[in-house]
């Protein structure tokens, strides 16, 4: 099965994405968790990449394409794969489908998870994560059971620096600029489904599971 996750930040398609892979036994390529990865390590990527991120813009085309390609030639995406957070521009899904059809593949189906404005406002400020074992939490819906630490491994939680308020509201905007036509791209297509994110995580997911099981009519 090869998938791709669509939707604003927030909407809830890294969570969702986690759980499907381990359902479907299929790998999850987050380009977001590869490039916070390159920024932690430090590479000549992640300086390059760390600039974009923190203000809530898209890290260059030619950039996260270089690394989806690489990812996508690993033999543990020979079963499938879940696309989470790729592709956000038109070029990136120009790309996808190129590197596919070098290897006689064709996408299954795009999930586009719907989640208002308020709401993922509401999620991302609330967003906590450990720097130290990746853990996330939510100050209201997931806190801490340690408080101000991490529940694994007692690291202080700190905010992503493109949660905070200001880099919110440029990656929605990025969002609806360069992201949000791709949901035309794919409908044109004949492979996107439209989810509701705004239920609870479990909801979600047995909601996902259903679309996924209706046979293709394309
Ligand atoms: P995410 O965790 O998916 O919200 O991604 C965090 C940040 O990583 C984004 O705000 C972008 O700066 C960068 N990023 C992730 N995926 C992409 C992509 N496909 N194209 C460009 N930038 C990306």
């Amino acid at each position: 099965m090869r998938l791709v996750f669509l939707g604003a930040p927030g909407v809830g398609k890294g969570t969702q994405a986690d759980k499907a892979a381990i359902h479907y036994r299929i790998r999850k390529i987050s380009t977001g968790d590869l490039l916070r990865d390159a920024v932690r390590n430090q590479s000549s990527l992640g300086r390059e990449a760390k600039e974009h991120m923190d203000q809530g813009r898209l890290v260059p085309d030619s950039v996260v394409i270089g690394l989806v390609r690489e990812k996508l030639a690993d033999p543990s995406c020979a079963n499938g794969f879940i696309l989470d957070g790729f592709p956000r521009t038109i070029p990136q899904a120009d790309a996808l489908a190129k590197v596919l059809f070098e290897q006689n593949l064709r996408m299954d189906r795009v999930i586009n998870f719907r989640v208002s404005r308020e709401e993922i406002v509401r999620r991302l400020s609330g967003r906590r994560s450990c720097p130290k074992c990746q853990a996330t939490y939510h100050l209201v819906f997931a806190p801490s059971k340690n408080g101000s630490l991490c529940e694994r491994c007692g690291e202080a939680l700190v905010q992503r620096s493109d949660d905070q308020r200001e880099a919110i509201e440029m990656r929605l905007r990025v969002y609806e600029e360069q992201t949000a036509p791709l949901i035309d791209f794919y409908e044109k297509q004949r492979i996107l489904l439209h989810l509701n994110g705004a239920e609870e995580v479990e909801a979600v997911f047995r909601n996902l599971l259903q679309s996924l099981a209706v046979p293709q009519t394309a």
